[in-house]
């Protein structure tokens, strides 16, 4: 594989590029609204309202081990490793004003039940678990409910055309997103699955300001690459893949695979679709983050009717099943998602792991193996 990763800072430049920006948010006013992964809030309200919302993406090995002393082994790595960076106070998290919390999951419920702790005011919100018409109409409830705290807090009353500006400033990204995986799903891709997760976690904690020239660049000097001839295309399902967790590395580098889609809240989900900008704002916002999302925690699983469809988007050859140890949201309804995949005769390789990584060289034999499999 030849791909240049010219998008790529390194975790640690991206984190201080962050630092920075987040501090000059807070120079003109801003606050600083600490939000759990998932893709199940909206940014735009919330920075419609004077916060910036700063995605919980950053996790790590010696971070899940000082969150070992809060939770059980058998919770969720990420809730363990977010815990850990909120407790060492991490010089990005400590720009933290307020916490976003509620029942998303165990994982997050768990981040939220030590708030005092990390010495952070929470802002609750519940997000429903099906999508019936009377959850959709609580999740609207609970979003113009937070909008009333969000204004309450800042004394910012959100205005309906700045919101409008801040909704078409993110369409705009996620397009630009869009259009750039067009060149990882074709074959033979362009760009690499690590290039577009660096991308993705930039705009988490750097914001859209930041993020928006660089896609701009990055699209425009695409044409000018080599294509990245290999038949070990892989699909990315399950747990989300956090800031600090080296999976879309580990597969592409150390075990030659190419991550050419995935579904996740910390990919192609958060920029397969937009917020339509006509009538209700609050509704739109709602029917795109609530209605629209194919996050694992929702019952029935709502990958099931999306899966195929994105898989043959990318022209992949096989799919990689990626659980964090003990998360729920994506191993509880395993066995059912697993068989729809089966049924189809599409190669499936099932891996369960955290941020520890004690057996890495059997991980790297497994995934080599599938990869030989599959091309
Ligand atoms: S979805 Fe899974 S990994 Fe994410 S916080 Fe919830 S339990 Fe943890």
């Amino acid at each position: 594989m030849n791909a240049t990763i010219e998008a790529n800072l390194s975790m640690n430049e991206i984190i201080n590029e962050a630092i920075k920006i987040i501090e000059d948010f807070k120079d003109k006013g801003y606050l600083i609204l600490g939000i759990p992964q998932h893709n199940l809030i909206p940014d735009e309200l919330i920075y419609a309202a004077g916060f910036f919302p700063l995605h919980l993406t950053l996790v790590g090995k010696d971070q899940q081990e000082i969150g070992d002393e809060f939770l059980s082994p058998t919770t969720c790595p990420y809730s363990r490793a977010t815990i850990g960076f909120l407790i060492e106070k991490h010089d990005l998290y400590s720009k933290i004003d307020f916490l976003l919390t509620g029942p998303f999951c165990n994982g997050v419920q768990n981040i939220g039940n030590y708030s005092e702790y990390y010495e952070i005011k929470t802002i609750p919100f519940i997000v429903p678990y099906s999508k019936t018409q009377q959850s959709f109409e609580f999740y609207i409830n609970e979003l113009n409910r937070l909008k009333l705290k969000l204004e309450e807090i800042s004394s910012n009353k959100i205005n309906e055309s700045y919101l409008k500006d801040i909704i078409n400033k993110y369409n705009k990204i996620r397009s630009l997103f869009r259009e750039i995986n067009k060149y990882r799903q074709i074959n033979p891709s362009k760009i690499t699955g690590t290039e577009l997760y660096y991308l993705i976690h930039q705009f988490f904690i750097c914001g859209p300001d930041f993020v928006i020239e660089k896609l701009q660049d990055f699209r425009n000097n695409i044409n000018y690459r080599e294509e990245i001839l290999t038949n070990k295309r892989v699909f990315l399902t399950g747990s989300g893949i956090c800031l600090g967790d080296n999976f879309y590395e580990f597969i592409e580098k150390e075990c030659g695979g190419l991550v050419v889609g995935e579904d996740m809240w910390s990919g192609y989900d958060f920029y397969r679709t937009d917020v339509e900008i006509s009538d209700n704002l609050i509704i739109n916002l709602a029917k795109k983050y609530f209605l629209d999302c194919i996050n694992g925690r929702m019952v029935p699983d709502p990958r099931i009717k999306y899966i195929f469809k994105f898989y043959k988007e990318s022209n992949a050859n096989g799919i990689i099943y990626h659980i964090l140890k003990y998360c729920d949201s994506y191993s509880g309804l395993k066995n059912e998602f697993k068989m729809s995949i089966l049924n189809k005769n599409i190669p499936i390789l099932e891996i369960e792991r955290d941020y520890a990584e004690l057996n890495k060289g059997q991980l790297k034999t497994r995934i080599e193996a599938f990869l030989e499999m599959i091309s």
